[in-house]
């Protein structure tokens, strides 16, 4: 073992030191418990990370998510994926996703954006939080050391593409924002041969990377976690707010939004809840952007909890609609009717879907084919 090697394996205890500064310690310890199985001989990219600041008197800022991570030499930040060298700071999973599969664009969700069209999902190890209710926490809470990596350039996931005819690529399964350059590049070299891009994420990202993100971007769904901050303390290890003054920026940039909530008993599943939920979108987002409400399954660390029931999903639909929400779906409760898009002018079933799968399009162009009515999104 090298002295870079060496240090890198007591960088593991130099981010525990980072996350200490938050209230996640035990979870991400939990997340570190099996450090010696690290692979250290594996190949880490060393691209130049492209939001931070140098300190006086040594060490960085990173100034991608709202985290803030200051990183000494030798450090990782809290996502575990940038490494500060020499007081320049890298990213290490530049080209190196460790998930890749093609999945319906349904599958993200996105359901007015091409609908029936599939996305290459692209996914490094990393994440920026730690949702107790992760479903992909295996490579979101892995460094990456421990996962398996493809070596895939921008250029390599672009080919792919054209190659086999997949219209959009789709960055998502962890947190999107701690691959930022590596999604960037890939999203500018894919509009360049007409392959769209799309970040599925939980929003937590700075306001100027955002900003110059989204230049690239064709498309956007933020999971929203819950509408009340202690949830984000607890739940997430995040803040609420950065999440809702990113939203407001999606939208006011003209970018198609959509959101997702995770129904969890107990824990974001009050009708009040429902209710702000759905006021804060209408005052702030406004009445056609799609809400997609999923139901939770017991995992990670909430396997004490039990799955939603679909009365609970039932009334928050319920709920949403009342205030005036257009396009309210359900999730995970596949054949359920309110996973279909509805004219919200004359009632005419637009998209039909069951599951992943398209039964039904009435749409002529943006237009309910029934009522003319103009339906939002990219068609
Ligand atoms: S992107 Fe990573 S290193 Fe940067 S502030 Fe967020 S968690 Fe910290």
């Amino acid at each position: 073992m090298d002295r870079r090697m060496f240090l890198r394996c007591l960088g593991c205890g130099a981010a525990v030191a980072t996350a200490s500064q938050t209230e996640l310690v035990p979870e991400f310890l939990g997340g570190l418990q099996n450090a010696c199985a690290f692979d250290f001989t594996k190949e880490l990219s060393s691209v130049q990370a492209r939001y931070y600041k140098k300190l006086e008197g040594g060490g960085i800022e990173c100034t991608l998510c709202p985290r803030h991570c200051i990183v000494t030499d030798l450090e990782r930040g809290y996502c575990g994926v940038r490494e500060n060298r020499d007081d320049v700071y890298h990213t290490l999973v530049y080209g190196l996703p460790c998930a890749l599969n093609i999945d319906p664009i349904e599958k993200k969700p996105l359901f007015h954006f091409y609908p029936g069209t599939t996305a290459l999902s692209v996914a490094t190890a990393g994440c920026n939080v730690n949702c107790k209710c992760c479903q992909n926490w295996e490579i979101s809470q892995s460094r990456p050391e421990q996962t398996d990596n493809l070596d895939l350039s921008p250029k390599a996931l672009v080919d792919i593409c054209t190659h086999r005819n997949v219209p959009t690529i789709a960055y998502t399964y962890s947190e999107p924002v701690i691959f930022y350059e590596y999604m960037y590049d890939t999203a500018e070299l894919g509009h360049k041969k007409a392959v769209k891009s799309v970040m599925i994420t939980g929003g937590y990202i700075e306001q100027k990377p955002l900003a110059d993100l989204m230049l690239q971007l064709d498309a956007i769904k933020v999971d929203l976690k819950a509408i009340r901050e202690d949830y984000y303390r607890n739940f997430v290890g995040g803040k609420l707010k950065p999440v809702l003054d990113r939203l407001v920026q999606i939208k006011k940039a003209g970018m198609w939004l959509e959101i997702v909530y995770l129904v969890i008993p107990t824990l974001n599943d009050t009708e009040a809840e429902f209710k702000e939920l759905a006021q804060w979108i209408k005052t702030n987002l406004g009445t056609d952007t799609p809400l997609h409400f999923s139901r939770f399954h017991p995992q990670y660390l909430l396997k004490n909890l039990p799955a939603t029931p679909k009365k609970t999903l039932e009334t928050a639909h319920a709920i949403s609609r009342a205030e005036g929400l257009e396009f309210v779906y359900l999730g995970n409760v596949a054949g359920h009717p309110a996973e279909s898009t509805y004219c919200p002018a004359c009632g005419q079933v637009l998209i039909e879907r069951r599951g992943y799968r398209i039964y039904q399009n009435n749409l002529k162009g943006n237009h309910c084919s029934k009522c003319g009515r103009e339906i939002p999104g990219l068609f």
